[in-house]
Parts: structure tokens; sequence; C-alpha cells
């Protein structure tokens, strides 16, 4: 199933071109604040899953293309996010000895989450650029601390693309990749069911539709089992918790004007236009 967040808080399935709003099957109220309709919605499921199913099947819907579609867990618990995990991307960096698998997890600031139908917006910082990393969000489904190798797909929802938007320079690692829209998140989540297998799944990222990043899942060096016991065995992992799961070879400069499309193999596809910030006046 193909989960959405649209139209100011709404959640929808998405089916082939339309989606169908099962909002009231989720019993989410659009207008809550803090949003956190999907979480709850992703917490309790399985109950609700044969009322969603109900709903979609007695709805119409509305064409994709004809509603604005929001990053999926605006609220998350935890934005959590791997480190150089794949092999040929942490050669690039020149850190040939650090990699996800010695060097753990990091945090972004879930303030920095943007959608589908968002533009990435770069501040004005004299002397450093802005790069894209093309990711796989893994998206927790239930609650769990020190998960077993054996037991981590079960504590999986689904997945969805996720852009890591890095500014290169010696500040903090997490301030530099929390800027607010520096996290698109999207364009939906795709249960784990609907996926199945993923180790041959392709991430490709492009650049004015040049193709700068791809890699299948089998290459991380910290795999999506290996990530859910990483983070787990240090921080009790809640129901919407969204992984990073790290960037392969590839990535280099976005610019304001650019368009960014990611793209991941049976779980979606997105494209986000960079834009330049307001100038600060004080
Ligand atoms: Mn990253």
């Amino acid at each position: 199933m193909k989960i959405a967040r649209f139209n100011g808080g709404r959640i929808g399935v998405v089916v082939g071109d339309r989606i169908h709003d099962v909002t009231d099957a989720c019993g989410v109220d659009p207008a809550e604040w803090p949003p956190m309709g999907m979480i709850t919605t992703i917490a309790a499921f399985d109950e609700l899953r044969p009322g969603i199913e109900r709903d979609l099947g007695l709805s119409v819907g509305l064409p994709v293309a004809d509603v604005a579609l929001e990053t999926p867990i605006p609220w998350p618990h935890k934005l959590l996010a791997l480190p150089n995990n794949y092999r040929a991307h942490t050669a690039e960096m020149g850190n040939n000895s650090i990699d996800a698998g010695n060097a753990g997890f990091f945090m972004k600031s879930s303030a920095s989450l943007s959608g589908p139908s968002d533009a990435v917006v770069l501040p004005e910082r004299p002397g450093r650029n802005f790069h894209h990393e093309c990711e796989l969000a893994i998206v927790v489904g239930r609650a769990g601390r020190k998960i077993a190798l054996d037991d981590a797909l079960d504590y999986i929802f689904g997945y969805a693309c996720l852009i890591d938007v890095t500014m290169r320079g010696k500040e903090e690692r997490v301030m530099r990749k929390s800027f607010d829209t520096f996290c698109p998140v999207g364009p939906w989540i795709t249960t784990a069911d609907e996926v199945g297998p993923t180790d041959d799944l392709v991430l490709r990222l492009w650049v004015n539709g040049e193709l700068k990043q791809q890699a299948p899942v089998s290459e991380m060096v910290v795999g999506i089992r290996e990530a859910i016991v990483l983070c787990s065995a240090v921080t009790t992992l809640q129901p919407g918790d969204i992984i990073a799961s790290g960037t392969m070879s590839g990535v280099g400069p976005i610019v304001p004007g650019d368009s960014v499309r990611i793209a991941i193999e049976k779980v979606g596809e997105m494209t986000i236009p960079i834009v330049a910030d307001e100038p600060v006046t004080v």
C-alpha cells in the first residue's frame, strides 16, 4: 500500500495515478496540531487496515496530479541517519577508515523535513556549497529497543525516497544538514509488504535530467536490518521514526534553479526544485 499525506494533513492511499482519501478511516483530524496523524495511523495500522481498505474500495479517488502531496511524517519522534554507508561514497569523501559500520548514526533535525511539493531552499552562506545525497528512508512501524537482527524487518513499516541535503564545510554536521527544507521525503510511504525484498532495489538521483547517483540497496555497508539493530541498540525506536540509510557515490553540488529527481524502484519518485532563500535583513 502507498500511503500519502496531502492537501493539508489528509491521509490518502495511492493506487495507480489516483489517490483515495482515507482520513476518516484513520481517525485523523487534518487540522490537528502537532500533525501526528500519520504516526498514529502507522502505530495502529494493523487494526486500521480493514477500514482503510473498505473506504478505499468505496472511493472514486482524485488524480494524484491534482493534489498537493506533503511530507508523509512531518513530526517524527526522531530522524536518524547513517553516514558513509556505501564504500564508493566513503572513498570519494576521503574517509576510507570511517564508515557506518564503525561510525554509527547521526541525527538530522526533523524540522528539516519537506515534501514532494516543496522546494529545497538554499541559504546564503558565503564559501559553502550544498550537495544532494540520494537515500532510502526506512520508516519504523513499532516501538522497540535492542532489536535482534532476525526480528528487524518486523519493525519496519515501509520505505520512501529521501534527499539528505547537506552543506559542506567545517560546521557541526547536525547544523549543516538541518536547514529548513533540507530533507525532502516522499512522495509517499510504500509499505514493506508491497516493496518486498529490498536487496535489488536501485536508488537513482538526477540533477537537471543528468543521472548523478545510482546504486542498489545491496551495496550498503550497514544493511536495512542492520540499521534497525544499530539504531535500536542506542535509542528506543518509535512508530514513524525515519532512518536515512545513507548515500552512494556521485554526490555533488546543487544550486538555485536546479531540479533534482529521485527514484527508488517499487517505492516511488519525486522531483524537487532548488531555490535561493530570501536574504536575512535585520
Ligand atoms: Mn546522508
